[in-house]
């Protein structure tokens, strides 16, 4: 099979710019990553193929290299057999699209001799911990700080945190201390080693014969805290903020896991989010709507005066700037938008009645045109 032109399998033309080439890649990264696609042979060809193209045209020699000569002109920059995982430059452009699950996937790709183990994070890591927080639409505004009760898992006070009851521990025989074994296997990209856990001391080299009587030798005992989380104005439901090295602390004085603290909004009594505008209803009278007033409209803040002029129809909408929700990561503000309801009265007293029946004379000399104006309102809600 022909080699195929780097630009056509990046899907991007000759003059992209770096930006555009490494969009492109992403995505086809994402794509193709042996994560979503396990056992199959295609997309990890597919994968490979783009992160060849990405290593020659995101690097400016090589790609005028490529320009000028062909896939003839980077050859040379590839071992014999052509581009291989070994080549591959960017690892670290894609960590922040695949997380430390990527530099997973790569060690297995790479085998252990590539690099060693990249993310350091030791086998024995303390997991990690979700809670919920519920915040008001205000809270959600403006931002806050909040305090939260959580049950953790801390050093045990008997042991120190080493799980051990005098202080003692053996190397592991199994992996001689390295807590790693080695395995050989082959693969599509050759023959890899791969290190896993040693199962014997899960990958802690050691092993303890006299356990703390505390804690069973696990080195953590569980413990209630106060945590204080700050979130930032503008969060939505189901976003979640992550405290790193807060969670569970790690068997035998592993290292900490984190906690996710997810975002639940509560229900307002008055206002309805749409995005960083919030909405709201407010109910006038005939004669405020015919003769227009001055209202106190609520807001996030406190209550604002709002003028409606005379002839206000029922429905009609009123902007607030900047009386919404301050967007998360930028400087701009929601508004609050007001919409005005006429509410006719259904109790009246005998002078409301005569004055109604007196107007109601006026109305007869009105005309009132009957159309489609409604449906295409509903028209306008629904779109
Ligand atoms: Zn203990
Ligand atoms: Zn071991």
């Amino acid at each position: 099979m022909a080699k195929r032109d780097y630009y056509e399998v990046l899907g991007v033309d000759k003059n992209a710019d770096e930006a555009t080439i490494k969009k492109s890649y992403r995505k086809l990264a994402m794509q193709y990553h042996p994560d979503k696609n396990p056992d199959n042979k295609d997309a990890e060809e597919k994968f490979k193929e783009a992160s060849e193209a990405y290593e020659v045209l995101s690097d400016k020699e090589k790609r005028q290299l490529y320009d000028q000569y062909g896939h003839a002109g980077v050859e040379s920059q590839f071992g014999a057999g052509g581009f291989s995982w070994e080549n591959f430059t960017h690892r670290s452009d894609l960590n922040d699209i695949f997380g430390d699950g990527f530099s997973s996937i790569f060690e297995s790709l790479f085998g252990g001799g590539f690099g060693g183990r990249s993310s350091g994070r030791s086998s024995n890591r303390g997991e990690d911990l979700q809670i919920e927080l519920s915040l008001s639409l205000k809270e959600i505004a403006e931002g806050c700080e909040k305090k939260i009760k959580i049950s953790t898992k801390e050093a045990c006070d008997k042991c120190d945190g080493s799980g051990s009851a005098d202080g003692q521990s053996e190397s592991c025989s199994q992996c001689r201390g390295t807590g790693q074994v080695r395995q050989v296997r082959q693969s599509l990209f050759g023959q890899m080693q791969t290190v896993s856990e040693c199962p014997s001391c899960r990958g802690e080299g050691k092993i303890i014969k006299n356990k703390c009587g505390k804690c069973y030798g696990e080195g953590r005992m569980g413990k209630v805290k106060e945590i204080s989380v700050k979130i930032p104005a503008g969060v939505e439901e189901n976003q979640y903020i992550r405290l790193r090295g807060q969670g569970n602390v790690g068997p035998r004085s592993g290292s900490r896991g984190d906690i996710l603290v997810l975002i639940h909004e509560k229900q307002d009594d008055i206002f309805e989010r749409h995005g960083n505008d919030i909405l709201m209803e407010y109910p006038v009278s005939v004669s405020q709507a015919v003769l227009g007033d001055e209202i106190l409209v609520p807001t996030l803040g406190g209550k604002v005066k709002m003028k409606i002029p005379a002839g206000t129809q029922s429905g009609r909408l009123f902007r607030l700037k900047g009386q919404g929700i301050q967007g998360l990561n930028t400087y701009s503000k929601g508004d609050e938008i007001v919409r005005i309801i006429v509410v006719i009265p259904t109790k009246l007293s005998k002078e409301e009645q005569e004055a109604y029946t007196r107007l109601k004379e006026f109305d007869a000399k009105r005309e009132l045109k009957p159309g489609k104006s409604f449906l295409n309102k509903l028209r306008d809600i629904f779109s």
